[in-house]
């Protein structure tokens, strides 16, 4: 196994490494361009609002929206903080009511349960054992008083890829405001915020093999025009709607990353849906259980269940060779067991059984080989221990 660099990482749910073309993008922006986009009396502040909006530019064509509609941020987190606070709190004549999902990132559920301490109401729609929201719920759940549905377009462990079109047709027929997370669907599959009825979309770079710290929040402009309040004040930056000085250097890798994603995404899922498939053949063969949508699924995403495992140990077992979780980076930390997995029906010991395996753009398939070997061996192994 001389080629392979261990450990191989398999987690990119969690994080993306930065492509060098990304990277050499960025350079000459911590380098000799270093000027603040909003500085255009000179060619230092110029060059860098050049550069942003240039990138502006990859991103919108990316999703299909105008350049205008794009804000930048620092993530996924502070677009979703972005969306649900500020359409929150800027509608509230409308009403006080917000519609989303038990599987959202905890950007989401932390925010809505913020937006309930405001004294707002919030719809948690429960999901299948697939990880879908019903549909006919989610249309008897809109009020009068419903401003916004916020459901994410794909799950961060389990892969579900919501049928985000439908949710926007249905929420754009009552006049309620829809927004998606997209941190793990933008750069993977194709988005088009025209066709899926999309308001508020929120981006993260890190997710598709741009920098960490710089994402974005797409805000439609027309059909219906949409204004979140600012959450962040200051000198008036993005359309006064997101204060503060552009990351250009992380704008300008963000952009790159988008272009490049559109050219790569077809070959890059074909490729991942055949080492997803074997993969999970390989492991099938060992009791291994799907978590999440046989079809409508990330293909790069692969989330399984060996019953009677205690997945923590195998992951830490294995981590100087293969870098894999038990489910999302942010609640790794925790004995607590997965949001997402007890929303879909599994209990609290089957949820400890859980491994997530996230492919990415660099993953080669003698790696992937060697994975499908290491964990078969020490599934073997573990359970004839048990026995
Ligand atoms: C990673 C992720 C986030 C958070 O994005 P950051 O850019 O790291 O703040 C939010 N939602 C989902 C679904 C994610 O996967």
């Amino acid at each position: 196994m001389s080629g392979i660099k261990f450990p191989i990482y398999l987690d990119h749910h969690a994080t993306t490494p930065v492509d060098q073309r990304v990277l050499e993008e960025m350079l000459p922006y911590f380098g000799d361009k270093f000027g603040n986009a909003s500085s255009l009396d000179h060619t230092y502040g110029y060059e860098a609002s050049v550069a942003v909006e240039n990138a502006r530019e990859q991103i919108s064509k990316g999703i299909g929206s105008r350049h205008d509609e794009i804000i930048f941020t620092s993530g996924a987190t502070e677009s979703n903080n972005l969306a649900l606070i500020g359409t929150m709190e800027k509608y509230k004549e409308k009403g006080n009511h917000l519609i989303t999902c038990l599987t959202e990132h905890k950007a989401v559920l932390d925010t809505a349960k913020h937006l309930e301490h405001l004294g707002y109401d919030v719809t948690y729609l429960p999901v299948n054992h697939y990880g879908e929201i019903d549909l006919e719920l989610l249309k008897n759940s809109i009020t009068k008083k419903t401003v916004l549905i916020s459901i994410m377009t794909a799950n961060n462990e389990i892969g579900t890829i919501a049928d985000v079109a439908e949710i926007g047709k249905i929420a754009h027929e009552r006049d309620v405001f829809f927004h998606t997370d997209a941190a793990q669907a933008v750069g993977h599959i194709p988005m088009d915020v025209e066709k899926m009825q999309i308001d508020m979309m929120s981006m993260s770079a890190h997710k598709m093999y741009g920098p960490k710290g710089i994402g974005a929040l797409y805000i439609r402009g027309v059909k219906p025009r949409i204004k979140p309040e600012s959450i962040l004040h200051g000198g008036g930056q993005e359309r006064n709607i997101r204060s503060g000085t552009l990351n250009v250097p992380g704008i300008v890798g963000f952009g790159k990353a988008m272009e490049l994603s559109q050219k790569e995404m077809d070959l890059e899922n074909k490729r991942f849906r055949e080492w997803t498939n074997l993969m999970f053949e390989e492991f099938a063969k060992l009791g291994a259980v799907l978590n999440g949508h046989p079809s409508k699924r990330l293909t790069h995403n692969l989330n399984v269940n060996f019953p009677g495992i205690e997945s923590k140990a195998i992951i830490n077992s294995i981590s100087k060779e293969i870098a894999i979780s038990a489910g999302s980076a942010c609640t790794t930390q925790m004995v607590e067991p997965s949001h997402v997995l007890l929303a879909i029906g599994l209990d609290e010991t089957s949820s400890h059984s859980a491994i997530r395996f996230g492919l990415g753009r660099f993953n080669q398939k003698e790696e992937i080989e060697f994975c499908i070997k290491k964990i078969k061996n020490i599934i073997q192994v573990t359970s004839e221990i048990k026995i």
